[in-house]
């Protein structure tokens, strides 16, 4: 069957790998459905879309903040056109059910009106001088080229988290997309460069991590990279970028603990479990993949969550019947089935789900049941390390401090939850809980783009997305204008 055949976007045209080669994009309901071949890119390929960037920036840096504003503003506004079209290109690429992708597409609409804003903001501060008839200022400057390296998952969302910030404080861009999910990237940009973005401000550069990511990463004249994607890249990335002293963002696992009290509305926590933990086929770095249950509801609750679960329509995500799409590749389907090994190994109840689904509807495709394991305590690693696959575990708890103590032990920190009636443990989880997300009474997805999004300690390394992410594509620079007329020495002249 012919598929189209993509190239990188390198100063505004459309250039084939210099290596030549191409890697497939399948659609992961039906793997014979092939998207396209996209660039198999190289060191070769990132130089040239490096320099692109660095001759961009020349220029770009100096459109005045809010004009670079109003491209962002018609992007928004053509990505509500296209919404539709968009989405169901990638459901294609990558899966997710059609209301999902819709509110992929959306979730970068929205980014685009916020951030489209901070072009008539980007604050600066000025105080005071030290000295008389001094002025001092300090103001936000662009870092420069700065290299974007983004996951599958989200996959025009996470791109738009990155590019519109950057772009806004006057920064050129290269982006490296997921190999499994270029085509949304493209769709983002060719909706860019629709509203009037100059060539060579974004380019982007496929391929995979080794190939061409870490070329990304290493290059001298690239200032910062943001990264979201897998713990261990995101060590090597930080490790590499610090031979050149690049700033890296980092945004990585999680192993997201819901808790349920015993006062909880039921009903409520249900529905926030089914969608926490199998919307996006479990594939969130939000996913909720620990549901903790106070004692008192926890065999009703298990009993009415399986019921639920077992039901769940799994299937190719354009069809609007279905609940649970398939899972992005093959590697992720060898990944939970691993983590269903590791479970039972150690003890773990399996009580719904546990396999590979390989016959017809789904035999073309990558397919996992939603699974959930019962019995589960915290020591074991399926209740300690990210599957990323629709795999949740369920523990059982005496007392709310002891829900926060489990909560908090595990080595990621991302996203919470709590489902309580009680104000004053719901403020107490709200302050006690070790993660960048807390949610009162609903589950641990959902993030809204103009708050800050990011975790702490090993899901990041402190910078956060939405608000937040200026700070990051930002650097300070102090101003100070002396108009006394005579040399005025700080921390000398004012002495007396
Ligand atoms: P995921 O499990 O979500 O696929 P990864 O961390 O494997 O997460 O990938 C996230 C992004 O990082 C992808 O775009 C991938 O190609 C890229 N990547 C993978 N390995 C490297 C690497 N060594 N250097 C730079 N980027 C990489």
């Amino acid at each position: 069957m012919s598929h189209p055949t993509y190239h990188n976007f390198i100063a505004g045209e459309w250039v084939p790998a210099a290596g030549g080669k191409t890697l497939l994009n399948l659609n992961p309901a039906d793997h014979s459905d092939v998207i396209g071949a996209f660039p198999a890119s190289g060191a070769a390929d990132v130089d040239s879309a490096v320099a692109a960037a660095k001759k961009a920036f020349a220029t770009w840096r100096l459109v005045p903040a809010p004009k670079r504003a109003e491209i962002l503003l018609r992007t928004g506004a053509l990505l509500q056109e296209r919404k539709e079209k968009y989405a169901r290109e990638m459901t294609r690429e990558m899966g997710k059910v059609l209301a999902e992708t819709r509110g992929d597409v959306q979730e970068a609409i929205d980014e685009a009106f916020y951030v489209a804003g901070e072009g008539r903001r980007l604050y600066g501060v000025t105080t005071p001088s030290e000295l008389q008839n001094k002025f001092a200022m300090s103001v936000r400057m662009p870092v420069g080229v700065v290299g974007l390296i983004t996951p599958w998952n989200f996959p025009m969302a996470i791109p738009s988290w990155k590019l519109f910030p950057a772009l806004v404080a006057g920064n050129t861009c290269v982006i490296k997309p997921a190999e499994d999910t270029p085509l949304s990237t493209y769709n983002l940009v060719e909706t860019l460069m629709d509203s009037g973005l100059p060539p060579g401000v974004v380019n982007i550069v496929s391929g995979d991590g080794p190939g061409a990511g870490a070329p990304l990463v290493e290059h001298a004249q690239v200032r910062a990279i943001s990264f979201t994607g897998s713990s261990e890249v995101g060590s090597l990335i930080a490790q590499r970028a610090a031979a050149t002293f690049k700033q890296v963002s980092l945004e990585m696992g999680g192993k997201n603990a819901m808790i349920v009290l015993d006062d909880a509305n039921l009903d409520l926590a249900l529905d926030g479990a089914l969608w926490g933990a199998f919307g996006t086929t479990g594939q969130r770095c939000t996913a909720t993949s620990r549901i903790l249950l106070q004692r008192g509801i926890a065999a009703e609750f298990t009993e009415r969550f399986v019921a639920r679960a077992r039901k769940l329509r799994v299937g190719n995500g354009l069809d609007e019947n279905v609940e649970v799409g398939p899972q992005i590749n093959r590697q992720q389907i060898e990944t939970s089935t691993r983590y269903v090994e590791i479970a039972q190994r150690e003890g773990a109840k399996l009580v719904c789900g546990g396999r590979a689904l390989t016959d017809e509807p789904y035999a073309k495709g990558t397919f996992f049941a939603p699974t959930v394991f019962a019995g589960i305590t915290p020591q074991m690693r399926i209740a300690r390390e990210e599957v990323f696959g629709p795999v949740v575990s369920l523990l059982a708890f005496d007392t709310f401090e002891e829900a926060i103590a489990i909560a908090n032990s595990i080595d990621y920190g991302l996203s919470t939850a709590l489902y309580t009636r009680d104000v004053n443990r719901a403020f107490t989880a709200m302050r006690d809980l070790e993660a960048g997300i807390t949610y009162i009474n609903a589950p641990t997805i959902g993030a809204e783009v103009h708050l800050p999004f990011g975790g702490v300690k090993q899901t990041g390394n402190g910078h956060r997305e939405g608000l937040g992410a200026l700070e990051f594509f930002t650097t300070w620079k102090a101003v100070y204008v002396d108009y006394s007329d005579k040399l005025q020495r700080a921390q000398i002249d004012n002495a007396e």
